[in-house]
Formats: C-alpha cells, structure tokens, sequence
C-alpha cells in the first residue's frame, strides 16, 4: 500500500478512535457485524491512515491453519518453507485481518490463540519454532453475530481474547451519505434506497437470513448512475440477492415499486 492511496470511509461511531488506541496497544481486535455492514472497507481504511500493509484473509470452511501459517513445497529436488500470510504478517508488523474468523476450521482458532494474550508469539509446528510478533502486529478478525441464521458461533472463550466494537447499518443519513460518496448518485435518490432499506430491515416477519446490507444499496446505486432504470436496479441488486422464495420476491417488489 502507498502512502497517496485513499480511501472513503464514513465513521459511524467512535470506532476510528478505537482503532488508534488498538494501533497503540496492539490489543487483537473483533469487528462484530452483519455482512456488508463496513467492517472490511474501515481495515483498509485504517490501514491506509496509519500507513500499514493489510494482509485480509477471506475465511471458509476449508480455511486451516496451514493455509495461514506456511507449509513445505517441492521445488525441483528441494523442498522448501513458504511462510503463510500470518506468519509474513506477524514477522513484518502487519495488520492481517481475518474475515469470518468463525467459518475457519477450529485449528485457526488454536492457531492464532497465543498472538492474542500477553505473549504475541506464533508456534509454527512443523518448524518447531516460536516467533514473537514484531512490535507493530495488529490482530483483527470479523465474525457475524449468531442471531442469523447459517453462521457459526465464536467460543466466549475466544471471543474474550479480543477487544470488541459492533458494527451495524449506519443510521439513515449516514448510509444515504455513503451511497452519494461511493456512487455520485443525486441524494434524493440514495434517500429513497435507505428508506426502502430501512422498510426491509424492519420487515423481520419475512424471516430472511441476511437483510440488505449496505453493500446491496452501494451495488443498487451503481447500477441506477450507470442507466439501468430504478425499479430493475433494485429488483436485481436488493431483492433478487435476498431470497429466492418467490412469494417473498414479488412481495419486495410490490413494496419497493410504491417507494421508487
Ligand atoms: P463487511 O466487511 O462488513 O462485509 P464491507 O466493508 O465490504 O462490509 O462494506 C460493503 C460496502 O459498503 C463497501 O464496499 C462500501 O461501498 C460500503 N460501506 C459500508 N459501510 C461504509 C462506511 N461506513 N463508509 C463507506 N462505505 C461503506
């Protein structure tokens, strides 16, 4: 990352201010939060304003330990050690930020347990060594609360290894802001999208697993500055993403035709 790189980043609370107190602590830190909620738009953000290299790693259920550590690969007659994204993190001062920690297989977890208390070392077993974070590490992970459903649970046992700030949908004025900046659609267009967004997000009857994130409203936006009509752009970028029972569809759609 170069120091003339920037970025848009909208605060919604006091999380910047946080972050430079973690920056200061080096404390591990867990952004909690819907998908598409800013929680990986604020690491780059911060990473750019504190001028750190961010390593993010996009975690799944195949995601294990080795795939973040290093591992041993045959190289002609040779076989050789690559250090992993964590290891090069943890030796070099980065920030690495692991996204939906909790979707990674448990040794993940193991993993990354003595970087996050006083010690700051990482054992890489199949070296036998121990290494001791440089002093300029940063430790951040995401993980989306248990209340959707689909995802999984983070132990308390592990969460509590973390100093923790929530992320939510920013209030309308703010997400309304965020469109405008992210897309240059004209204001009184973002306004409609957040209040369809907001109508949604209220709409819990519908029992869907994820609601619209800001991500789907920025998509939207896009799509309506680029000349796709408004209603088609929200049918495609916020409804059609949410469900596919077709009730529910052409419910949204009822819904979002009055307000667009
Ligand atoms: P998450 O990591 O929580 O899934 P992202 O950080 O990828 O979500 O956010 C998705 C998109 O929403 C971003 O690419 C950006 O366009 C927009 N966005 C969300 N929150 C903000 C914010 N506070 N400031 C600027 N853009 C935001």
């Amino acid at each position: 990352m170069t120091q003339t790189e920037t970025i848009f980043y909208k605060a919604v609370g006091n999380e910047i201010e946080v972050f430079n107190h973690i920056n200061q602590l080096k404390l591990p830190l867990l952004l909690k939060g819907p998908t598409g909620s800013g929680k990986s738009r604020f690491v780059e953000f911060m990473a750019i304003t504190l001028n750190k290299k961010l390593y993010t790693i996009s975690c799944h259920e195949e995601t294990s330990a080795t795939d973040l550590i290093g591992r041993y690969i045959i190289k002609g007659a040779e076989t050789i050690w690559i250090d992993g994204p964590l290891t090069t993190a943890v030796k070099n001062g980065y920030i690495l930020y692991l996204d939906e920690v909790a979707e990674a297989r448990p040794d993940v977890i193991v993993a990354i347990h003595s970087l996050t208390d006083h010690r700051r070392e990482l054992f890489i077993d199949k070296l036998g060594e121990t290494i001791k974070a440089h002093p300029d590490f940063i430790l951040v992970a995401s993980f989306n609360p248990g209340y959707q459903k689909g995802f999984k649970e983070l132990k308390p046992s592990t969460r509590q290894r973390f100093v923790a700030l929530s992320f939510n949908y920013p209030n309308p004025k703010t997400e309304a802001e965020i469109l405008v900046n992210e897309t240059g659609i004209a204001a009184e267009i973002a306004i409609k999208l957040v209040t369809i967004a907001s109508k949604i997000r209220n709409l819990t009857e519908l029992g869907l697993t994820e609601t619209v994130s800001t991500r789907l409203l920025v998509d939207a936006a896009k799509l309506i500055t680029n000349g796709l009509p408004k209603r088609l752009a929200v049918h495609v970028a916020v409804i059609e993403p949410l469900t596919d029972e077709l009730d529910t569809i052409q419910a949204l759609k009822d819904l979002c035709d009055l307000m667009i």
